[in-house]
């Protein structure tokens, strides 16, 4: 699943080719985008801008219009000079906004819908997400509260929790836990606070560098039976949590961390 780094990069994408320019296109397989015409037409208005807020994609229009789309699993966004060819197949495509300079096309999209600046706020998708790892201002303590709170919770669980913090995906969720050296599956509740913030601030460090620099190598993420980069120790690897996302870690470095 794209993580905030990846939504935020392709926001900035987005907004540099999109910004400032009028829709002359606007395709969609989703009956929702396309119907509704009338005061909802997307054609001949102008682009804003275009921000992430997690792992929402938000395409801001004039006259009070957003587009929210999530990218779940597979979805992306691409940019395209008009008649370019895809790199996708047409059959994955899901939305398209045209401009005289470059085409937004979006694949694999599974979530989207238009909507006012006010009803995104009331979205409960986006009303109840925690503070944006990527933001410019983050609420750092605001975080680890909210991740203490889930007292029973292990510590990985509690970080891909939207709820708790917007924009942390599986791979930083392992890095991060790996800078902080926190075993991935202790409970929150047996963590001090100062140990949680470390690991608020190992994520919050490592995606803004991606975000906004090369993508880095991971230390851990993808790594399962290598040798750690810090101690050698083979990387572990195993399924957490709920949707049984796979955790890699250091059983050396992360102490504690036995299973
Ligand atoms: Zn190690």
């Amino acid at each position: 699943m794209p993580e905030g780094d990846t939504i935020f990069r392709a926001a900035r994408t987005l907004n540099r080719a999109l910004a400032g320019r009028t829709v002359t296109r606007f395709d969609s397989v989703f009956s929702q985008l396309t119907r509704a015409g009338g005061d909802l037409r997307i054609a001949g208005r102008t682009v804003e801008r275009v921000d992430a807020r997690g792992k929402h994609l938000l395409i801001w229009f004039s006259g009070d219009l957003v587009l929210r789309t999530h990218m779940r699993m597979h979805g992306s966004w691409h940019i395209y000079r008009p008649g370019e060819r895809w790199q996708r197949p047409h059959a994955d495509m899901r939305i398209v906004i045209g401009t005289p300079e470059f085409d937004a096309v979006a694949f694999s999209v599974p979530v989207a819908e238009l909507t006012s600046a006010r009803d995104l706020e009331r979205n409960p998708a986006v009303r109840e997400l925690g503070p944006d790892i990527l933001a410019a201002r983050f609420d750092a303590a605001e975080v680890v509260a909210r991740i203490q709170a889930m007292a029973g919770e292990a510590i990985a669980d509690a970080l891909l929790d939207q709820h708790n913090v917007a924009g942390i995906g599986n791979i930083f969720k392992s890095e991060s836990l790996f800078v902080a050296r926190v075993d991935p599956f202790a409970r929150v509740g047996t963590l001090p606070t100062e140990t949680v913030a470390r690991v608020v601030d190992a994520a919050r460090s490592l995606m803004r560098a991606s975000a906004t620099q090369r993508p880095p190598g991971f230390s851990v993420y993808g790594r399962g039976g290598r040798p750690c980069r810090r101690c050698g120790t083979s990387i572990a690897h195993r399924k957490q949590g709920e949707n049984a996302r796979v955790t890699y870690w250091c059983p050396r470095c992360q102490a504690g961390a036995t299973r």
